[in-house]
């Protein structure tokens, strides 16, 4: 039988990679993952983003831009094909992502404002995850 190799973000299994250096340690894919094999993924650090990093919106135009007005969409893009490659060689098909995120929101994400205002949405790498054929386990709704 094919191996079922599952990539995660890695935030949420406690990899300090989130844009203030923190995590996302979530419990429920912890235990989701128990005797399963996983890669970690990070789109934003694969796109040569450092960590800590100032944060990011995707704007209404598209384009992703920093708290202090900086375009970062080459380097979000550039992740997002850096992890599907990663995820390619792995013959990972799936993922689990943290929701929300720029790169990896893939129910919601903020509206560009920096306001903490939610918008459904996909962010840069769910969405290059899901027109390639990745599936997204859902975790966290
Ligand atoms: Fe986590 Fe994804 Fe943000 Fe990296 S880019 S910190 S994996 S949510």
């Amino acid at each position: 039988m094919e191996k079922n190799i599952i990539a995660v973000s890695a935030c949420l299994l406690g990899v300090n990679c989130k844009y203030n250096g923190k995590n996302n340690l979530n419990l429920k894919v912890v235990e989701y993952i128990k005797g399963k094999e996983v890669i970690l993924i990070c789109p934003e650090e694969l796109g040569g983003l450092s960590t800590p990093r100032i944060p990011s919106e995707i704007q209404k135009n598209g384009l992703v831009i920093n708290k202090e007005g900086i375009d970062v969409t080459k380097q979000f893009n550039q992740g997002a094909l850096e992890a599907l490659k990663i995820m390619h060689d792995a013959n990972a098909n799936c993922v689990i992502l943290k929701d929300g995120s720029p790169s990896c929101g893939y129910n919601f994400i903020y509206d560009g404002s920096f306001s903490s205002t939610r918008i459904a949405g996909k962010g840069i790498s769910a969405r290059y995850f899901t027109e390639n054929g990745i599936k997204i386990i859902d975790l966290e709704t």
